[in-house]
Formats: C-alpha cells, structure tokens, sequence
C-alpha cells in the first residue's frame, strides 16, 4: 500500500464544507475590500526564496522542496506566496498600470517542517498584500482585511501582536546593539544563533532553544532603536488602529521569520493551540521589489494559516458547514426505466435542483436508503407502469405524500420539488 506522503494531508469530502466555506468567506470580504486574486505557480526558480526570503531564515536554510529537473535547472516548491506575488507583479508590470494593487491569493505551500498537529509539509495559506503605498493606511487596512475575516468566520479566541522593526537605518543601529549584547553571551547558546550572529542577529530574538531563552530575555528591545521617522510611522498605524477599534497588544519582542520586514510586524496567536500557537503573521517589506530587480515599491500583506484556523474553529466548536441539499432522488425500478430517471434528473438539473440518480442498479429499497443518506427531499420512482405512461412518483419525504406526475411536464415537477409551488390559496 503506498501511502501519502509524511506531513501531508487528504481533504475528505466530509471535511470539505468547512474549507469551502472558509474559502468563501476569504473570497467575499478579500473582494468587499477592493482586492484582485493572483495565482501563480506552484513552483518557482529557487534563487527566487533564497533571494527573497533569505538565505539565513529556517525556511531556507532547511525546509525548502528544492529539486533539479531534467533539464538540471534548479526549482523549489513555494514555502509562501509573498516571493511569488511580487514577482509575478514585476514581471507583468501591475504597478505601472495601476499604482495601488490590492490582491490576495490562496493555495498550498510547501515546507520540509517536522510534522505535528498544526504543522504540515503541505499546508495552506490565503494571503493578502498592499503593494505600492508607504502610508500607514495601507498597513491598517491590511490589519483590518485580516481582522475582519478572523471575526467573520466567527473565531473569538486570538490576539493581534504588533510590533514595529523600523526603517533600514534603525534596524541597522538596533543589529549592531544585538551582536554587541550576544558577543559574550555566543559560546553557550545554539550553534543556529551563533551561526546567525554575524549574519541576522535579528533571528536569534526568534530561537526556540532553550539554552538561548536566558540571554534573549535580556536583549535590547528593538523599540528603543527606532528613530523619529519610524516612531512616528508606528504611531500613525496604531492610531488608525485605535480609531478602528482593532484591540492589538504592542509586543516589542516581536521579530518574524522572514528577512524582508521592515516597520510594521504582526502576527495573530492564539492560546489554544499548542506550541503551534500563530494563526497568520505578516508586515511590511518596502525593499523586496528592489531585491528583485523591479522599481522601488513598498508592500504590505499577511498570511493565514487555513488548516491552523480549522483547527482553531474545531476547538472552538464553529466548524462551518456548507452542506449541499440534495433536492430530489431518482429511483429507476428496472433498467429499461433508467434512461427515462437519468433524464428527468437532467432536464431538473438543468432548472437548478441538485438531482442523483442510481448508478449501481440497485433494488428499490437499497436505493431508498441511499436517498436517506443522501437526505434528499423528494424522491421520484419510475418503474414500467410509470414508463408505459411517461410519470413518475413524486414523494415528499418529509411528508410521505406522494403524487403521479407527468415526465414531460418538467416545470410543475420543478415548482412542486422546489417549493415554490403554491399548495394553498390565500383567501384573506
Ligand atoms: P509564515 O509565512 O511563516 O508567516 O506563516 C503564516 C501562517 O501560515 C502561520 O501563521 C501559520 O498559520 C501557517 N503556517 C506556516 N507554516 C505552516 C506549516 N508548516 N503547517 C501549517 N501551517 C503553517
């Protein structure tokens, strides 16, 4: 038996109205903002993540699906999509034609992760980015966009964490005061931040190992290092954040994953999860079209977490639903009648109602059974005196009532199926 793949996982159908109504969601509200949908593909030239993302985040480093094909070029599996969007932005020239570009993006994405609960090899993200302001209004409707959808899929238990990482020139200033600050710390910690000391002392602030908790306590906050620009950029944000009454806890200890941050960090967490505890991060990155040889273009996005928010509304007991009503079962008594159900059910379908006809050829009352699991409404029974006479029986299975209708007359079937039939006079 060959099986799937560690760290990945079947969607079953039964699990699949959740995600659909999820994804609906997304759509809805991504679209109520003004945002387009980008798809890109799955795959991209590695360069671009090492690039993009950085050569000294985990993702890079050690998670990336990077493989050669035959034609011995060198392709990695997306870990994200903010690369690839922009990319995919340069390379058709959006923001010539348009100089704000709202757009979101749903997918897979792939990461070489150990897997646990909440953690997948393939996982899947619905993302959004603001790509061509440098205002703060961009980064609160950005936070605004993922606040909204949060609460519209009815999730109650998260917390926004914001944080700023300031302009390049802080940054550089503030790194300078963590190496200076870890120097001699270095020899006991992680061979990962010793590693990271030279080249992104900013992740080290990010390190789960335990022999570094101590010395990460006592860093400098990243706060402390801002200039005047990126303080006053900071405060703008939380003003219209305040003004919109989106509860958020400034978290100066914040720092995410990613090289390309810069200014505005965030990410929503829960405590209900484990150790697997962020439902979607994201931020600004204003240097990354640059890096990728496009003109100078500030961006902002996020990304959610879709199989940690499942889990998230499961734990919460609002798993969504999106239940498709079977309207009406056809049941062929003999196999001469099957082609008269199998047609009726079409010319139905054709009207709109959700119609399954028998195809195991079944006797009468395994597919009696079948419409009970089916939960359908009505169910139509053709058998020969009904062919012989081009009918069917319509029986309401809420009621039992049942009728012999004429085959050929498809909107009386369709009005009685439907309900919008009237059974009654009004004779007020
Ligand atoms: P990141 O791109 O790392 O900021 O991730 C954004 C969101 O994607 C996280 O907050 C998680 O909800 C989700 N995520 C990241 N990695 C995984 C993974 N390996 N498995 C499942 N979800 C993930």
């Amino acid at each position: 038996m060959i099986q799937a793949v560690r760290g990945t996982k079947d969607i079953l159908p039964t699990d699949i109205g959740a995600w659909q109504a999820l994804e609906a969601t997304f759509r809805r509200i991504a679209g109520q903002f003004g945002f387009q949908e980008l798809r890109t593909p799955v795959f991209e030239h590695t360069e671009l993540f090492s690039r993009g993302i950085g050569e000294t985040t985990d993702i890079v480093g050690k998670e990336m699906y990077t493989f050669l094909d035959q034609g011995q070029t060198s392709l990695t599996l997306r870990p994200e999509a903010t690369a690839s969007i922009v990319r995919a932005v340069i390379e058709n020239t959006l923001v010539e034609k348009n100089p704000l570009l709202r757009l979101w993006y749903m997918g897979a994405m792939f990461r070489q992760e150990r897997p646990q609960k909440g953690r997948l090899r393939q996982f899947h993200q619905f993302d959004a980015e603001i790509l061509g302001s440098a205002q703060p209004e961009a980064d609160a409707e950005s936070l605004l966009l993922a606040y909204t959808i949060l609460r519209a899929i009815g999730l109650t238990a998260f917390e926004l964490r914001l944080n700023s990482l300031g302009n390049t020139e802080s940054r550089l200033r503030y790194r300078e005061a963590l190496q200076a600050y870890f120097r001699p710390h270095i020899s006991g910690m992680s061979a990962d931040s010793q590693h990271r000391l030279e080249k992104n002392p900013l992740r080290i602030l990010d390190s789960k190992h335990p022999e570094d908790a101590d010395a990460v306590k006592g860093a400098p906050l990243l706060t402390e290092y801002l200039d005047d620009a990126s303080q006053r950029y900071f405060e703008s944000v939380q003003k219209i954040l305040v003004a919109l009454e989106i509860p958020y806890i400034a978290d100066a200890r914040l720092v995410r994953g990613l090289d390309y941050y810069c200014h505005t960090t965030f990410e929503f967490v829960t405590t209900r999860l484990g150790s697997q505890n962020a439902i979607g991060g994201g931020g600004r990155y204003d240097g990354l079209f640059e890096q990728f040889g496009g003109k100078p273009t500030p961006g902002i996005g996020f990304a959610f977490g879709i199989e940690r928010l499942l889990l998230l509304l499961e734990e919460e007991q609002k798993t969504p639903t999106s239940d498709t009503q079977c309207d009406l079962y056809v049941i062929a008594l003999d196999d001469e009648s099957s082609p008269l159900g199998m047609k009726l059910a079409q010319a139905l379908r054709l009207r709109g109602l959700t119609v399954i006809t028998d195809a195991l050829r079944r006797s009468f009352k395994a597919q009696m059974r079948d419409a009970d699991r089916t939960k359908a409404r009505f169910v139509a029974i053709i058998g020969e005196k009904e062919r012989l006479s081009q009918s069917a029986i319509i029986k309401n299975m809420a009621t039992g009532e049942q009728h012999e209708m004429a085959l050929e007359d498809t909107g009386t079937l369709y009005q009685v199926i439907s309900g919008t039939e009237k059974t009654h006079i009004d004779i007020r």
